[in-house]
């Protein structure tokens, strides 16, 4: 006979005993990014609820959401007008099919983002996250480069350090070596450029000749490769999971001119940077000075309280595809949830609230928060403290002259986070970096409290190391 297997419920109207939430998870529910040796059997901490910036532990205990969850809890926890719209919406129409159909909430989004992106980009589609939104971008470009004619421009430019997602394609783009290791990608259609991070570039260079350098690589590769066969250039403007990358002033620009110049389209990766993150709700024009031919968004745009993403897209592209002779070519790429009702109508909401001074905040903000992390670089194991707006990293190194992290515990991050949990803090660990991205409406006593904790647990990993 075969074993049942039961969903455990409530126990006051079963009578059983209470269920164990980190149990459960353990024999079954798979975790994101596990390794190997726990895959399937991983003990996680659990989160209980969150509150503005703050979130509680599986023993109650309220914590400073440091990563915001993933970069995208912009609005902070348990905002009653993002669960009312999520209600009223949800009673109003929760689905509709976007093959055959359309509904309102997806048409005002749209008529918005458009209002907000650079230059002529003004057609958007929605997607599920950030992955299919990178996904979505790519295959775009494969079927405009298909209708126009051209087949063989297909290649796609990516770097070293940069995170685009889980889907196979947008995986194959991942330039961070733990997210390649033990999986395969499309490695035929990217080609990998370097990492434009300053704070590891050659020993002796200035910050100048180190862009100088990554520019004449980008212009190098797209000779060698020949232009005809590139079809985009995918980059986040600050790499954020490769540990909050800024790269030179004015790189951004000279890679988008050598992009125009050869027809290659430009595709700003902006799942984090969004929606408030750098203070904008698109950070490519206002604060690089790049106009993309595409800009991929997630994350920040419900503030996580809904999966949605999207890309906005380049009048002049869908001009001449509409313009090509190829009218009965399908662009055949769709989901399921693309403009879901529920997730645009939360979207808009989202954008009330940026828009009704939650952006001017974090503009306002962004110095104190990076000035204060400015000042964990006074401890011995801190090699640099960068970022820009809301996004900041901690790298930590063995040694500071060599800037050397190999030697380092590889543990450190999660050293740090052990002691900062304890502490009252959030950290997203990176191996020897901890990255920052709480909630943009963050103040500066919670800022303080926030690098307080971190120079404590800075310091008690130091002790541990010792
Ligand atoms: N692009 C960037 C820059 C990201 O940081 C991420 C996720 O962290 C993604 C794409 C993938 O987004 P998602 O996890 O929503 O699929």
């Amino acid at each position: 006979m075969a074993v049942s297997k039961r969903a455990s419920s409530s126990p006051a109207s079963s009578g059983e005993a209470a269920f164990e939430p980190t149990r459960a998870a353990r024999r079954h529910l798979v975790q994101p990014w596990p390794v190997a040796g726990e895959i399937g059997d991983e003990a996680r901490g659990l989160i209980g609820e969150g509150d503005g910036v703050h979130v509680s532990d599986g023993e109650g205990n309220w914590l400073i959401d440091g990563p915001a969850g993933m970069w995208c809890v912009n609005v902070g926890h348990r905002r009653r007008e993002l669960a009312e719209v999520l209600h009223d919406q949800a009673m109003a129409l929760s689905y509709n099919s976007p093959w055959y159909t359309m509904n309102e909430p997806s048409a005002r989004l749209a008529e918005r983002i458009a209002a907000h992106a650079p230059g002529d980009l003004d057609h958007v589609f929605f997607t599920t996250g950030g992955s299919t939104a990178v996904e979505s971008a790519l295959r775009f470009m494969q079927f405009y480069n298909n209708v126009r004619g051209r087949p063989e421009k297909k290649v796609i430019l990516s770097r070293g350090g940069a995170y685009h997602g889980s889907t196979f394609l947008s995986a194959s783009l991942n330039g961070r070596p733990r997210d390649r290791d033990w999986m395969d990608g499309v490695d035929d259609l990217v080609v990998k450029l370097s990492c434009p991070d300053p704070f590891r570039r050659p020993a002796g260079m200035s910050v100048e000749s180190f862009s100088d350098k990554l520019v004449a690589e980008f212009a190098e590769t797209v000779e060698r490769i020949a232009a005809e066969r590139i079809g985009a250039f995918v980059g986040e403007p600050i790499m954020a999971s490769g540990g909050v990358i800024v790269p030179p002033p004015d790189y951004l620009k000279r890679i988008a001119a050598i992009c125009r110049d050869n027809d290659i389209l430009f595709v700003s990766d902006e799942v984090v940077t969004a929606f408030g993150r750098l203070g904008e709700v698109f950070a490519s024009q206002s604060v690089f000075g790049i106009e993309p031919d595409i800009i991929t968004f997630a994350k920040g745009v419900t503030s996580g309280y809904f999966p949605l993403g999207g890309m906005v897209v380049s009048a002049r592209l869908f001009d001449e595809i509409r313009r090509s002779n190829r009218s009965e070519a399908m662009y055949a790429h769709g989901l399921t949830y693309s403009s879901h009702p529920v997730g645009c109508a939360v979207a808009l909401k989202n954008l009330d609230l940026l828009e009704g001074g939650i952006l001017e905040h974090a503009r306002e903000i962004a110095p104190y928060f990076q000035d204060r992390l400015k000042s964990l670089e006074e401890l011995p194991l801190v090699g640099e403290v960068r970022g820009a707006g809301l996004m900041a990293c901690v790298e930590c190194v063995a040694d500071r002259e060599s800037r050397n992290p190999l030697t380092l515990d590889k543990e450190v991050g999660k050293r740090i986070d052990a002691h900062c949990h304890e502490l009252g803090l959030l950290v997203r660990p990176l191996i020897h970096m901890c990255v920052m991205s709480p909630p943009l409406i963050i103040t500066r006593e919670q800022i303080d409290r926030m690098v307080a904790i971190l120079h404590e647990g800075i310091s008690r990993t130091m002790d541990d190391l010792r």
